[in-house]
């Protein structure tokens, strides 16, 4: 068996900072300590912080008064803030910067009279936070299908925005289609897709062709592990979505076959290791790593917004 390591895999700068963050919140605080939502969609990463003694809520009233609070990397709704201030809840926030980017586009959009067409996977805890900043003036598509719900007045100026973790090449296209249904009305069209998710899907497609199996490490509900297990498929190419090394059934693989290798942006290496590992227990190996791109630091589009 040849595995293929795709470079950049795994933990982005966002999930990063969230880590750090809330290590950085135990060390200084100690417990108790509430996280709203999971600090990033990894079972690994939730059940380490849970065995520590962290307590990830789905529900501010779980919170009792008077405690810490983080927010997730993922974001939070606007009047989650309210509620912790209104309860002497004390909060850190762990948001991804260019999370936090979305939802300052969504504000200043939505204060210089724009309609946003939010792209996006609904009830996706990002996209509850994002749409909560402006719930009058978003409209949330999910796939093509929804453009045909869309219906706005000539007058109305129209702004497409979506979440950081999306496919690149099918969003690409439902903002083609808006722009097509709506060529008067769209003014401006940010994809939001992080340089994370572009990078790690760009490797699949430059490395998939090379593979019998694409194998991705990362949560169900990661959204970018998802993308990245469906643009394997897309392309033809047998793929699977693992948590880790014990959702590993070796009668997927032959002897002779290459495994492309990558991880979502909240998967631990070491999980990708273990992984490596079980491979290399039960079949002759030999493994590469494959870069696709040099830098992948933390990147955030500068753009001039309607209020600059
Ligand atoms: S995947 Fe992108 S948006 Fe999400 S935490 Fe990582 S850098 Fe931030």
């Amino acid at each position: 068996m040849h595995i293929i390591l795709a470079y950049p895999r795994g933990f982005c700068s966002g999930v990063n900072i969230a880590i750090n963050t809330l290590e950085s919140a135990i060390s200084r605080f100690g417990l108790p300590l509430y996280v709203y939502h999971e600090i990033v969609h990894n079972s690994w990463v939730v059940e380490d912080f849970k065995s520590r003694g962290v307590k990830f809520v789905d529900d501010i009233d779980e919170v009792p008064s008077g405690s810490r609070l983080m927010f997730s990397a993922h974001g939070v709704a606007p009047d989650i803030r309210v509620v912790a201030a209104q309860r002497d809840i004390e909060t850190i926030d762990a948001t991804c910067p260019l999370v936090a980017n979305v939802h300052r586009e969504v504000i200043r959009y939505a204060a210089a009279n724009y309609k946003i067409i939010l792209i996006g996977h609904s009830g996706h805890d990002e996209v509850v936070g994002t749409m909560n900043e402006a719930p009058d003036s978003i409209r949330l598509i999910e796939k093509e299908d929804d453009i045909k719900k869309l219906n706005f007045t000539p007058d109305e100026k129209l702004v497409i925005l979506t979440q950081t973790t999306l496919s690149v090449t099918e969003t690409a296209k439902i903002i083609e289609l808006l722009r097509e249904k709506f060529p008067q009305n769209i003014i401006e069209s940010n994809s939001n897709i992080c340089y994370a998710t572009q990078h790690r899907q760009d490797a699949i497609t430059k490395l998939a062709s090379e593979a019998d199996v694409v194998l991705i490490i990362g949560s169900q509900n990661s959204s970018n592990s998802k993308r990245l297990y469906e643009r394997g498929k897309s392309l033809g190419i047998r793929s699977i979505l693992i948590d880790g090394p014990d959702n590993i059934d070796c009668n997927w693989f032959n002897d002779n076959d290459t495994v492309l290798i990558s991880a979502g942006a909240s998967a631990p290496e070491y999980v990708v290791q273990n992984c490596v590992q079980i491979l290399k227990k039960n079949f002759n190996t030999t493994i590469e790593e494959r870069r696709t791109c040099k830098d992948d630091a933390l990147q955030i589009n500068n753009k001039t917004l309607p209020s600059d």
